[in-house]
């Protein structure tokens, strides 16, 4: 399923695809919308209850809405996913840049679906991800005043961002909004979503 996640300056839709494990990484500067997208997709994904995601942040308190809190990074000592049955596994990694380099050879990338945030530069996720193939949409607010994201939008680029990266503008959520799956509701009864 692929989930779209915003709009690219040209109108294109872009998006998460869980059926494959190309990673998905969120590359912005602070405060443009990495961490909501990053939720946003993980609530979307423990939607249906078969699944599970397992989550690393050193903010945990901006995953309050989960059901079960994010772990610390430092917390990490072995690969992620590695008992768990295929296809229910989503992994989270809110903030890649201060992933140290023991830790980054325990992310399934590339197995299972991931999901990166980034704020771009010389970052561990560039070196990671070098020959990777990997999604890297990055967040960028609808009104654009700063120059150097009016700048991504002309097409200019920007060189601390990887190669590859497509800006999106999200779409507008709250804190408190959850994913709607109408293919999911039972027949006769509205949505039903995991809180
Ligand atoms: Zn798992």
């Amino acid at each position: 399923m692929d989930v779209r996640i915003g709009t690219t300056p040209d109108g294109q839709a872009t998006g998460f695809d869980t059926r494959g494990a190309c990673p998905l990484l969120l590359v912005s500067d602070v405060g443009r919308g990495k961490t909501t997208t990053a939720r946003y997709l993980t609530r979307w994904w423990l939607a249906n209850i078969t699944r599970h995601a397992h989550v690393y942040a050193h903010a945990p308190s901006e995953w309050a809405d989960l059901p079960d809190l994010p772990e610390h990074p430092d917390q990490l000592e072995e690969v992620i996913g590695r008992g768990c049955r295929p296809g229910t596994c989503l992994v989270v990694v809110d903030d890649i840049d201060s992933f140290d380099d023991d830790r980054v050879s325990l992310l399934p990338v590339g197995t299972r679906p991931t999901i990166l945030t980034s704020r771009g530069g010389n970052s561990i996720a560039d070196r990671m991800l070098i020959g990777t193939d990997v999604r890297c949409p990055g967040p960028v607010r609808p009104a654009h005043a700063d120059p150097v994201e009016a700048a991504v939008l002309n097409g200019q680029g920007r060189s601390d961002w990887p190669i590859g990266t497509i800006a999106v503008i999200p779409d507008q959520r709250g804190p408190m909004d959850f994913p709607c799956h109408r293919w999911e509701a039972p027949a006769g009864r509205w949505m039903a979503v995991r809180r």
